[in-house]
């Protein structure tokens, strides 16, 4: 558990949060000059599930810029601040998290004679922790939930599964980064020199900053701390500010393409078949990290509970299999992450249906249910699906606290019906 300004809550899942937030400060002077955060640190259990990566040959493309980075990591010449731009799924996340376990692997080895991290030492696999960005995010905002009502304003979100690597994610639900966040970036670069890094990164995962907090940063970056780096991933950098480019080096990283993704995936996962191989690819949005751990049978599993809640909105009800679906669908830990992976099937299906009734069908990503989606899109207009997926993602920010799980899918599945109805 890393030290520090933080103190930590045991939950009764066993994940490890730790909160500094307000009403915490009292009992830790040493909290006190840091505004308040919410962090998450990691269950190990959680870690050993999503694969370790063992080095930079994980990494696949944009080999130029790849070793550029390698070698100002050898030079002892890393800069102060990056800007990692490229689309999604490019890696940009996933190259900052391995700059950050090569410039501090404590058993650093080298490979094609460059630097490469061992996977394995400590600092490797807590930074590697927070590969997961979007479970390790929803975990923190979940901790926010938990809060006061006082608190939880004045609560940010961060990621910190390493004392000395702070991740930063567009705070919800604005999904901006605020000043409350940069604030905290500040404080761990200026104040709390490195413990068990050689140098500390704080990587921001979007580009979307409030006003106020860019221009702090850019503070930040006129007088950059000696032994921390700061890193912007953005998909389009001309959001920045320009005095924020300027000050920082930009490397530009391109997306894989489908094919070399699956090429990947026949070497890594021979499990999959080839249809699964293509279905894997296309749900991870070319995201290689997410391709290589995507779990296609949970997946598909909640998939088929989606598509009958979708049958029974759109078609004939059938509502005795809606209720032996959704009974499956229980409180605590385990019932909230498989209701969050239904909705998430959920929307992927809906967006499809949107894409098909947009009439770009190629573009859907539940590739093998084509036929069946192309008929569920009959009849329905662009606007209704539109705001149906919006009202997903409401139902799934109300749902992680909610205990009565099969009731509210069976309500929304009902609900979603009336709308097509009328
Ligand atoms: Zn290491």
């Amino acid at each position: 558990m890393p030290s520090g300004s933080c103190c930590s809550i045991k939950r009764p899942d066993a994940s490890h949060f730790a909160l500094n937030a307000p009403a915490l400060h009292a009992k830790h002077p040493s909290a006190v000059s840091a505004p308040p955060a919410c962090a998450v640190y990691l269950d190990m259990r959680r870690q050993l599930l999503y694969a370790r990566s063992v080095g930079f040959r994980d990494f696949l493309g944009n080999a130029a810029t790849v070793t550029h980075l390698r070698e100002s990591v050898r030079s002892g010449r890393f800069p102060h601040s990056l800007i990692l731009a490229g689309p999604r799924g490019a890696g940009k996340y996933t190259l900052a998290l391995m700059l950050a376990q090569a410039v501090n692997c404590l058993e650093p080895i080298e490979a094609d004679s460059l630097p490469d991290f061992c996977g394995h030492c400590a600092n490797c696999t807590r930074i590697a922790a927070a590969a997961n960005l979007e479970e390790r995010v929803a975990e923190a905002v979940a901790a926010r939930e938990d809060l006061r009502e006082t608190d939880k304003r004045e609560t940010r979100i961060l990621v910190q599964t390493h004392p000395d690597v702070l991740i930063i994610p567009p705070d919800p639900p604005q999904l901006l980064i605020k000043l409350g966040q940069v604030r905290q970036a500040i404080h761990a670069a200026y104040y709390r020199p490195p413990i068990e890094a050689r140098r500390a990164f704080t990587i921001f995962t979007s580009s979307a900053f409030m006003k106020e907090a860019a221009n702090s940063l850019l503070k930040v970056l006129e007088e950059p701390p000696d032994r921390a780096t700061l890193v912007l991933l953005t998909e389009n950098p001309q959001e920045l500010l320009p005095t924020i480019r300027s000050r920082a080096v930009i490397h530009r990283l391109g997306a894989l393409p489908p094919e070399e993704l699956e090429l990947l995936l026949a070497t890594r996962r021979p499990e999959l078949k080839p249809k699964d191989r293509a279905l894997a690819t296309r749900l991870a949005e070319g995201a290689v990290g997410r391709a290589l751990t995507f779990d296609l049978s949970a997946w598909l599993a909640s998939r088929q509970d989606a598509l009958i809640i979708l049958r029974t909105a759109l078609r004939e009800p059938d509502y005795s299999q809606l209720f032996r679906a959704t009974e499956t669908y229980r409180a605590g830990a385990d019932g909230q992450e498989k209701t969050i992976a239904l909705l998430r099937a959920l929307g992927s299906l809906m967006e499809d249906l949107l894409l098909i009734a947009a009439g770009t069908p190629a573009l859907i990503r539940n590739l093998d249910l084509a036929a069946e989606l192309a008929a569920l899109a009959q009849g329905l207009t662009i606007d209704w699906i539109d705001s149906a997926a919006r009202a997903l993602v409401q139902v799934e920010q109300g749902m992680r606290r909610n205990l009565l799980r099969s009731l509210s899918i069976d309500a929304m599945a009902v609900s979603l019906g009336c709308a097509s109805a009328g």
